[in-house]
């Protein structure tokens, strides 16, 4: 299928040609005509599938004809779990809006000023892109005027739920009008997300695309054992001084851990920086300003910091510490591979982490082939190796500009485990984990610092 087919607004397909895309991707294929036609959806797809142009394309074009309603309120309403990923659904609406005359887009998030959002409530809105939170503030101000709202889209909403914003954004929704059309995005359709979409979808089209293995398949993932803290350093060393490496994204268990990791590579010469919670808006913008426009090779990272990061030039992605749940690790891995690329994954792992590893694995359905770097070895019994010799190149051939297939079709995630149910951990910037890792005894100084 062509962008052709979708009957879009011309000036939008313009947008489209412009961004470079040949063909939808399968969320576009099968939503864009659903919801062109008026029918609310609830999709499984995750980030890198292209579920952003798949809401926004649509949405620009009700945009694109005049409102019915005489208001100065917003007509589409996009509720993001983290303020990253609203940036970037502000972005794509620029994006693929820019030749529609007067396309207004406004974010309303946490942790900027209120000011300047008050007056930008106060002019036209056309697409408003909010973080639950701080929407509920102005709504409760009397802020916003819902009047003429056509579209509301929840993206991310297993986030949501999981950050404990289910509450705030079903209140939100009953601020809008019900004739609204809504959307729910979600990396898995599982029952607790079910009962979200009973209240707030009407008759919506279910529409099942990635797994996270068809997603993962653009990925060449590696796991490196590892004694102890030392020794990650050094395997670190190793992977950062491989040319093929352009870019990475390296993940650490703590807020004080990315920090450290990040001032010790900056001290041995790296261009690298902290990614993480406790950074101000304007902070996390300038870092990712900077990592977007190459200015930095390596970026030390959270899980919650990294969200929704979409920066093509990432060509791996580093687990320094591996994450506690599953879920996680298929979020961090898909910040490489982006937009057709092919990417690599390198987790380390030590003696430790053998459950973890497991629960990984079954998640995804994937076991991941152990590398070993000559000099490097790893001192404790692992299980016997599945992979190769690891010397920096990449072991597989790179499939760089990787054209969407069209094959992932209509597919269940047989791949879940018992991971979605789990709905008690915490995700919010404030309720990162603080804690050391498993090589730091508690209060110590700096291992980064101390070990290469
Ligand atoms: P998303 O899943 O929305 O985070 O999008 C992932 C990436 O895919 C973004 O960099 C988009 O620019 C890119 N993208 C979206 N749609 C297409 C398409 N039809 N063809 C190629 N790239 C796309």
């Amino acid at each position: 299928m062509s962008f052709e087919n979708l009957n879009l607004h011309p000036l939008i397909l313009k947008a489209i040609i412009d961004s470079g895309y040949t063909s939808p991707t399968p969320i576009q294929e099968q939503a864009i005509p659903e919801l062109l036609a008026g029918h609310d959806i609830m999709a499984s797809a995750q980030t890198g599938t292209g579920k952003t142009a798949a809401f926004m394309l649509p949405a620009l074009h009700r945009l694109a004809a005049p409102s019915k309603v005489h208001s100065r309120g917003p007509r589409v309403l996009v509720l993001t779990p983290t303020r990253e990923l609203a940036l970037q659904v502000s972005e794509a609406a620029a994006k693929y809006g820019k030749h529609l005359p007067r396309v207004k887009v406004v974010s309303i998030l946490g942790g900027m000023p209120y000011p300047l959002q008050n007056k930008l409530l106060s002019q036209p809105v056309d697409i408003l892109v909010a973080t639950p939170g701080r929407l509920i503030d102005h709504i409760q101000r009397g802020r916003i005027d819902f009047s003429r709202l056509e579209m509301l889209v929840l993206d991310e909403a297993d986030r949501m739920l999981d950050m404990g914003f289910i509450d705030d954004v079903e209140r939100i929704a009953s601020a809008t009008p019900a004739t609204r059309q809504t959307l729910l995005f979600s990396a898995t359709l599982d029952s607790a997300i079910d009962k979200v979409a009973a209240r707030l979808l009407k008759l919506p089209k279910r529409i099942q695309i990635a797994t996270q293995q068809a997603r993962l398949d653009n990925i060449e993932q590696r796991l490196h054992y590892v004694d102890d803290l030392s020794h990650k350093n050094r395997l670190l060393d190793h992977l950062l001084r491989d040319m093929a490496l352009k870019q990475a994204i390296i993940f650490t268990a703590t807020k004080r851990d990315a920090d450290m990791l990040a001032d010790n590579l900056s001290a041995q010469g790296h261009e690298a920086a902290a990614l993480h919670g406790d950074m101000n808006q304007r902070e996390r913008t300038r870092t990712l300003t900077k990592l977007r426009h190459g200015g930095l090779r390596v970026l030390v990272a959270t899980d919650v910091a990294a969200r929704g990061i979409d920066v093509v030039g990432i060509t791996h992605v580093i687990n320094f510490d591996l994450p506690k749940f599953a879920e996680d690790y298929v979020h961090r891995i898909g910040r490489t591979g982006r937009a057709g690329a092919s990417g690599i994954a390198v987790s380390f792992a030590s003696g430790k982490d053998g459950v973890n590893l497991k629960k990984i694995e079954r998640f995804t359905g994937h076991q991941i082939v152990s590398h070993v770097v000559p000099g490097l070895e790893p001192r404790f019994k692992q299980r016997p190796a599945t992979g190769g010799i690891s010397r920096g190149a990449p072991s597989v051939a790179h499939k760089r500009n990787r054209t969407w297939s069209n094959d992932s079709g209509r597919t269940t995630n047989s791949a879940n485990g018992n991971w979605d149910n789990n709905r008690s951990r915490s995700f919010s910037d404030s309720r990162e984990s603080t804690r050391g890792n498993t090589f730091k005894n508690s209060g110590a100084p700096s291992p980064y610092l101390r070990s290469k």
